[in-house]
């Protein structure tokens, strides 16, 4: 494995020297939730408080502190076939929510919003956390019943940090904690899931969603600078940005103005896939009311295939010619992120670094 030197301190001062100071804080919640010198104020995360524990858990469970892919993808998939790319998978497929409702309240299918539903109902989870709200104003949630989990369906393309109502859960005494997050926070997951002190045992079900960039907040005012209205929906088809308003009136923007709205640790990132997570949903990139579904543990699998056996969920098998450009978009993403400076985080095992760097067929 590549390694790295680390700071001597592994605790908030080695949280702000490594992940805040630089910009890379993903804004995923897991210090927050777990440490009351820890805040956030809008999307920005702060420690309020000086604090010496040399070797604490914030720094561990952080997504940017030094993060051994290998022995995280072991605490998950164990043995299981490995894919550089795509990441460990069973299987791949189209799939949309069979319910009307859910797919008019949902992103692309509806798939995340179904599975997190079937999940509560068949008792596997007993609590949800995801990102509820409008998008201009996505807030973290804590479902415990199956109308919050629907209210909260929709894509919110900035950071919200959801994990920092981990904690709350623990406290109010759920026992089988579900969460639905971006990459980066599904690493937070697996790395609280080590951690007894934070009963990071009771994260029962990981729903990863794919997320190749999210934006700043500093995106809503510049449609306010406009003269555009509060955003109700948004979503990020090829060619630019469409952001529905309040008053149901849908505009186009073209990606380049948004671009600099990109959070810079998004260009870090070396998952866009969800690799750790039990599923990974993301679009087709072809059909509007459809999901990419990607099933990955045996728990995501038990998962999928009773959802459709019940009706809750419809699979097509995946389009074989689609796979390329899935695993181009991947590869150049791992590839651009592998060649930057503060990749340093990023832990791989031996050799996974050159089928990016050096070359393959995939570029
Ligand atoms: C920041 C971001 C970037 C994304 N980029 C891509 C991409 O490049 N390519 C791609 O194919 N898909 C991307 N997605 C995923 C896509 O937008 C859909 O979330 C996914 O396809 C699931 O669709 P669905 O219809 O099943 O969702 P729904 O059933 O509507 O469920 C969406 C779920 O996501 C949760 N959620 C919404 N916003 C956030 C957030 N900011 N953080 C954490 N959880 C959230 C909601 O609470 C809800 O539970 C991105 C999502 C986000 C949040
Ligand atoms: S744990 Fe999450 S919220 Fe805390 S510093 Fe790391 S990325 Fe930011
Ligand atoms: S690109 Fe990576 S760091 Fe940015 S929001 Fe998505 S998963 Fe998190």
């Amino acid at each position: 494995m590549e390694t790295f030197t680390k700071d001597a301190s592994s605790g908030a001062a080695g949280l702000r020297k490594e992940v805040l100071n630089p910009g890379l804080c993903t804004v995923c919640g897991a210090c927050v939730g777990y440490c009351p010198y820890i805040k956030t104020f809008g999307e920005q995360v702060a420690i309020i408080h000086d604090c010496k524990v040399c070797d604490g858990v914030c720094y561990r469970l952080c997504p940017r502190s030094f993060t051994d892919y290998e022995m995280l993808r072991h605490s998950v998939f164990e043995d299981a076939d490995f894919d550089p790319v795509l990441g460990t998978h069973t299987s791949l497929y189209f799939a949309r929510a069979k319910e009307a409702e859910i797919r008019s309240r949902g992103q692309y299918g509806g798939v995340v919003t179904a599975l997190a539903l079937f999940a509560m109902q068949q008792g596997l989870i007993d609590c949800a956390l995801v990102a509820g709200g409008v998008p201009s104003g996505a807030q973290p949630f804590l479902c415990s019943s199956s109308e919050h989990i629907l209210e909260s369906a929709g894509s919110k393309y900035t950071a919200v940090p959801t994990l920092s109502l981990f904690q709350e859960a623990v406290r109010n005494d759920f026992q089988r904690i579900g969460v639905v997050g971006r990459p980066c926070q599904v690493t937070a997951c697996r790395k609280m899931q080590q951690e007894k002190e934070i009963n990071g045992q009771r994260l029962a079900l990981v729903i990863g969603l794919f997320c190749f960039w999210s934006l700043s907040a500093g995106v809503y005012s510049f449609l306010k600078e406009k003269g555009l209205g509060n955003c109700s929906r948004m979503d990020i088809p090829k060619d630019g940005v469409d952001f529905r308003q309040e008053n149901g009136e849908q505009i186009k923007i073209p990606l380049e103005e948004i671009r600099p709205y990109i959070k810079d640790t998004c260009l870090a990132c070396y998952d866009p896939l969800s690799e750790l997570a039990d599923v990974s949903v993301g679009s087709t990139e072809q059909y509007p009311g459809w999901n990419t579904l990607v099933v990955r543990t045996q728990k995501g699998k038990q998962l999928v295939e009773a959802a459709s056996a019940v009706g809750v969920i419809e699979l097509q098998t995946y389009p074989l010619e689609r796979l390329p450009l899935l695993r181009q978009a991947v590869f150049q993403k791992k590839q651009r992120v592998l060649k930057r400076p503060d990749r340093s985080y990023i832990g791989l095992p031996a050799g996974e670094k050159d089928i990016f760097v050096e070359g393959g067929e995939e570029q």
